[in-house]
């Protein structure tokens, strides 16, 4: 693990980066607070730095606010190193954001301990982010396909009708429900049934771009939101899609399975409601089926 070093004085310096290699850390050394402060700020900084209190450009303790200020999310441990020992100078320490003091002089021993602390406490608060990453993922997206999950894609839904009511854009929603899915199921077994879901989704996603918004809304139903300047461009957007389907087999287990998909599809500009517009959009997609499916059936906005 990287720690920087932010040391005035070259011998203490040549000092404190000698130990740390020997404890197997990886030093990067600083002569100054101006210089602790950049390296710190860089994408890939030190998760631990080990910071004089006086030195010339700025000092720790200001070093340390600034850090802090400026990592809040997963902020790196600051400990600072002074000849001060007064009790004043401690609080006002720890109060610029340091998360621990070591007085000058300073026993190899017990520097070595509490450097061993920071990097416990980084690895944890680390740890901690990654749990808390995966738990808003998961919460987030539909564990068998990947995509946003019913309430993410609503959560979408209502920001792209609010986005597309302030700039007079349009909002393409399409409901897409795969055809005769429960004979897929009945015939090959739930497996399969699983793979044709995640074959259709990985076609979808080949032909749709960057800010289309995909989601499952349960079971073998779909949605996709498309913001477009145009009108007219929803339209054909959801017409090769379906194509797109249709014009292959998707592979499993069980060999290629031939599938189509129908699309309900509603488009809005002002105002519509979130409820309004998936309402029009499964009425559109109730009439592709009754049409025969394997289509698009597009509900005029009102
Ligand atoms: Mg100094």
């Amino acid at each position: 693990m990287r720690v920087l070093i932010a040391e005035d004085d070259p011998t203490s310096r040549l000092m404190l980066e000698a130990m740390l290699k020997q404890w197997e850390f990886e030093p990067v050394t600083t002569n100054d607070g101006q210089e602790a402060l950049t390296a710190m700020q860089a994408p890939d900084a030190p998760r631990i730095a080990i910071l004089d209190w006086n030195m010339p450009k700025m000092d720790g303790p200001e070093v340390c606010r600034r850090i802090k200020e400026a990592r809040q999310d997963n902020p790196p441990y600051l400990i600072l190193l002074t000849a001060r020992d007064d009790e004043s100078d401690i609080v006002a320490g720890l109060e610029s954001g340091a998360n621990d003091f070591i007085s000058k002089p300073y026993n190899a021993k017990e520097l070595r301990a509490r450097v061993g602390v920071g990097q416990k406490m980084v690895e944890l608060q680390s740890a901690l982010i990654n749990t808390r990453d995966a738990l808003a993922y998961q919460a987030t997206h539909d564990p068998l396909t990947d995509i946003l999950n019913r309430r993410a894609i609503l959560e979408n839904l209502e920001r792209e009708l609010a986005r597309a009511a302030r700039s007079g854009s349009y909002v393409g929603v399409g409901i897409f429900d795969l055809d005769h899915f429960k004979q897929v199921n009945d015939k090959y077994g739930h497996q399969v049934g699983d793979e044709v879901l995640c074959g259709f989704v990985r076609r979808i996603q080949e032909h749709i771009r960057k800010y289309d918004i995909l989601g499952r809304f349960g079971g073998e139903e779909f949605l996709l939101i498309v913001p477009e300047p145009k009108k007219t461009a929803v339209k054909d957007f959801f017409g090769r899609l379906c194509a797109e389907v249709a014009a292959r087999p998707i592979p499993t287990q069980a060999g290629d399975i031939a599938v189509t998909v129908s699309i309900g599809v509603a488009t809005c500009s002002t105002g519509s409601s979130l409820d309004a517009i998936i309402a029009q959009a499964d009425a559109a997609l109730y009439q592709a089926k009754a049409n025969g499916r394997n289509q698009v059936v597009y509900c005029e906005p009102t």
